[in-house]
């Protein structure tokens, strides 16, 4: 039956999920709740909705509901894009000499360029139908804060976007895409806020960090009458979204009587892996099928494989809930030098969960190693592909060459979350020889972690 699988499975559009998946539903241990950091109990909806849309406030909370209709204004949207090709990499395999069989779900398909467009437009099409104004949110490379300038304007809400400063300094063109869609962008720590202010008093010079741009945004949409915060990865809802991924992978792979032999993703805040691996990870944790799941992440921001399991705050200014996940602690900033993107102190509750309870593995990668396996798969498979998304594609080919030696004929699908025409500064630092490989010694993640929050 597999013989003749096409180099790119594409879906019908009727056969775009009508529904997300909720991972939760499945999960024996349920992720930790938010915690309030002032009363230590968990958060309630009333506690979220000042700063939260109100629907996403209840998915966020829900871990029993299995399916979600996806509501048709997003699944119109969605259609403009969607459904997403799965493309076997046989020119990859060729140039590798492998008998593996290599997939790769490929989300780049759409201007902002990744899968984060996905739960942009949900949480903007929550904002609009609660009769909001507007909202605010944080971005660190840029993909986040374009996605939601692109949903906002088709929706007609107004996006305040704090970028982290280097970004905004070293990304011009990413702030411009954000302002053609209308959106405002503020570099961060900036002096428009109390937490900037504060910021700046204490780190004056500061380049910025994702957990810094958070607490900006949070602070303003909170004081601005009609504006709610949106968050791009990390949390629960945006992970029910980005299912959508998942569940057009397992369509396009069943519809070829194929079975994956493991699955490997990328993993910052963790939505894009938590995305592609829900339906596979809801059978496994049903007992109706196998897989090994891998996260990769860069070894200069190693929350799964040299993070602590705990509660933390998710910004820097400790305005936020208190999350329990794999954390760095919420005042670690990676090496200056990092050009992967990557590079969030903690990781999905979800995916934390996952982890501790053994369903998942992680490994590290080295950045230069991440580069040459970007740049190998740009010359045979023509994509150029983000240096995130690139730590799954090194694990891919690393997978794959051990197939290699043992002549095993593996399955293995892994996300390719966007495009890299935006990163061509870290390409070409790669290209001159003039990127290092920073990893923290266990000394300088001690004391990050000595800091963490005192809970449980
Ligand atoms: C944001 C981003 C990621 C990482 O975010 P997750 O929430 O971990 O998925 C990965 N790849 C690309 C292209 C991104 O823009």
């Amino acid at each position: 039956m597999a013989q003749n699988i096409p180099y790119k499975i594409y879906l019908n559009e009727n056969e775009l999920p009508k529904q997300w998946y909720n991972l939760r539903a499945d999960m024996k241990n349920k992720p930790a709740p938010l915690l309030n950091p002032g009363t230590g109990k968990p958060m309630k909806a009333e506690e979220l909705e000042p700063v939260f849309c109100s629907e996403l406030v209840k998915q966020e909370l829900d871990n029993e509901t299995r399916f979600f209709d996806i509501p048709e204004e997003i699944y119109n949207f969605y259609k403009m894009y969607r459904p997403s090709p799965l493309v076997r990499a046989y020119f990859l395999e060729k140039k590798l000499g492998t008998p593996a069989k290599i997939y790769y779900k490929f989300e780049g398909n759409n201007t902002s360029g990744s899968h984060k467009l996905n739960s942009a437009i949900a949480q903007a099409y929550y904002a609009k139908k609660q009769g909001l104004k507007g909202v605010t949110t944080e971005t660190g490379a840029g993909q986040w804060g374009t996605a939601l300038s692109m949903a906002c304007s088709f929706f007609g809400l107004d996006c305040k976007v704090f970028m982290v400063k280097v970004s905004y300094e070293q990304k011009p063109f990413r702030r411009e895409v954000m302002r053609t869609y209308g959106a405002s962008v503020t570099p961060s720590p900036s002096t428009e806020t109390e937490v900037g202010r504060k910021i700046l008093e204490a780190h004056p010079g500061t380049t910025g960090s994702l957990g810094c741009a958070i607490s900006e945004a949070v602070e303003v949409a909170v004081k601005s009458e009609g504006y709610r915060y949106v968050l791009g990865s990390v949390l629960n809802q945006v992970l029910l979204h980005q299912s959508v991924i998942g569940l057009e992978t397992k369509a396009a792979l069943d519809k070829y009587g194929i079975k994956p032999d493991m699955i490997i993703g990328c993993a910052g805040g963790g939505s894009n892996l938590g995305g592609l691996i829900a339906p596979f990870m809801g059978e496994k944790l049903r007992g109706e099928a196998d897989y090994r799941i891998i996260a990769v992440e860069p070894a200069s921001c190693p929350s799964f494989t040299r993070g602590v399991y705990a509660y933390d705050f998710c910004d820097t200014g400790m305005v936020c809930p208190l999350a329990k996940m794999y954390t760095l602690g919420s005042d670690f900033i990676p090496s200056a030098n990092h050009a992967g993107g990557l590079r969030y102190h903690g990781m999905s509750s979800i995916l934390s969960q996952l982890y501790d309870d053994k369903l998942m593995e992680a490994v590290s990668v080295k950045q230069t190693d991440v580069f040459e396996a970007a740049e190998l798969f740009a010359r045979v498979e023509g994509i150029l592909p983000a240096p995130e998304s690139s730590h799954a594609i090194r694990v891919a080919i690393d997978e794959a060459l051990k197939c290699k030696e043992t002549g095993e004929e593996k399955t293995i699908v892994f996300g390719l979350t966007g495009t890299g025409y935006f990163d061509m500064v870290a390409y070409e630092k790669f290209h001159d020889k003039e990127m290092s490989d920073y990893i923290p010694t266990d000394d300088e993640l001690a004391a990050f972690r000595a800091r963490l929050p005192k809970i449980g």
